[in-house]
């Protein structure tokens, strides 16, 4: 990891930011506090991705923290963080083509796609005005297990929502009448193009390991920047065709190279297995 903080290179623009999702009023609270105040240290702002009414009982570690909702707005006013609306109440009752996973054919349940246009409307309205209710306001999506269909980014641009933190690409783009600021990796990791790279972390998922390469990263010559700042990243005539490349060398890696490496490494059990039948 020290190896690749030291050798990357910050000049040919490669630009980092950091989002948190799954935050609701009984996650790993010390975890956060923690995370929040390494950002703080080095200036950096993440996206925390807020649940309105999290209904999903995997996600709860603790009794619900006081004044919840009071904290949120107050990191929100010292700058410490800016927020997105993550979902609903984070309850799949739906499976999906994953954005992430599109590309690879994979599915992934979903709380919104394939819904009708109404109930998901329905839905992400009532998650605005609960956000709403408590002073909280955004204008960024942030969907659970990346799931959305046409009709998803329809509701979200009738509620006024411009952003999404999602897709794969190296840098950000629009459809849908949307902005996309993509989100390809779950720890710090040097790409191979330059562009615009959301890191995506978990509370639960969080070792003493990531932790380390977080603080390695905020140290590093790298740009971080916040969600608003990329958001104003100007359209560059570069950014299309490396947007195109990074694509297809993710679908490359997922049929191509994955595969192969799955193939080696099952022919490589079934030699050692029949080794060890012999020597039976
Ligand atoms: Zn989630």
């Amino acid at each position: 990891m020290k190896k690749y903080l030291k050798n990357h290179i910050n000049k040919r623009g490669r630009t980092y930011l950091y989002r948190v999702d799954d935050i609701h009023p009984c996650i790993l609270w010390e975890r956060l506090e923690n995370l929040i105040e390494l950002f703080k240290e080095y200036n950096v702002v993440p996206l925390l991705g807020i649940i309105p009414d999290n209904k999903d009982s995997s996600l709860k570690y603790e009794t619900e923290k006081p004044l919840y909702w009071d904290i949120i707005k107050d990191m929100i006013e010292k700058g410490e963080i800016e927020i997105c609306q993550h979902g609903y109440q984070h309850i799949y009752s739906t499976v999906q083509r994953s954005i992430n996973q599109n590309l690879y054919g994979r599915v992934s349940p979903s709380e919104f796609a394939n819904l009708p246009y109404e109930v998901q409307r329905d839905k992400i309205k009532r998650g605005m005005e609960i956000l709403n209710s408590h002073g909280l306001y955004t204008d960024i999506w942030m969907a659970p297990s990346h799931t959305n269909d046409k009709n998803t980014f329809k509701a979200l641009k009738s509620l006024g929502f411009k952003y999404i933190t999602d897709g794969v690409a190296a840098y950000p783009f629009k459809k849908h009448g949307l902005t996309f600021i993509p989100q390809q990796i779950w720890e710090p990791k040097k790409e191979f193009v330059s562009g615009v790279f959301t890191i995506c972390l978990h509370l639960d998922d969080l070792t003493e390991e990531l932790i380390e390469d977080i603080r390695e990263h905020l140290q590093s010559e790298d740009q971080i920047i916040s969600f608003s700042q990329a958001t104003k990243i100007k359209k560059r005539l570069h950014h299309k065709l490396f947007n195109i490349i990074y694509r297809l060398k993710r679908i490359l890696y997922y049929h191509v190279i994955r595969r192969y490496r799955n193939i080696k490494k099952y022919r490589k059990k079934k030699y050692n297995n029949n080794k060890t039948d012999k020597a039976k």
